[in-house]
């Protein structure tokens, strides 16, 4: 079954405003912590994204670092968007 990611929770982390460079930890409904880069220029587009090692990987069930959540990124990606996430968090910010 192909793992659908739910996002719960959106945070700020750090960000460079000047070179429009901006880190998010979203938190998924399953415990999962993962760490996002953004580039705000010239629109919002994801860099990267790291699962934070707290929580075992939910789809290889690795603890150390791999690559599955790049694979479902553009889905977390898209809940961030719909639910305008950034601009929610950067209004508080
Ligand atoms: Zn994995």
């Amino acid at each position: 079954m192909a793992y659908i990611p739910k996002v719960i929770d959106f945070k700020l982390s750090d960000y460079n405003e000047k070179e429009g460079l901006y880190q998010f930890v979203v938190e998924l409904q399953d415990g999962i912590k993962c760490r996002m880069f953004y580039n705000r220029y010239p629109e919002w587009t994801v860099k990267n994204i790291n699962r934070l090692h707290t929580t075992p990987c939910p789809i290889c069930r690795r603890d150390y670092i791999c690559k599955c959540m790049a694979n479902v990124v553009d889905q977390i990606h898209a809940q961030v968007q719909d639910r305008e996430l950034i601009s929610s968090v950067l209004s508080q910010a």
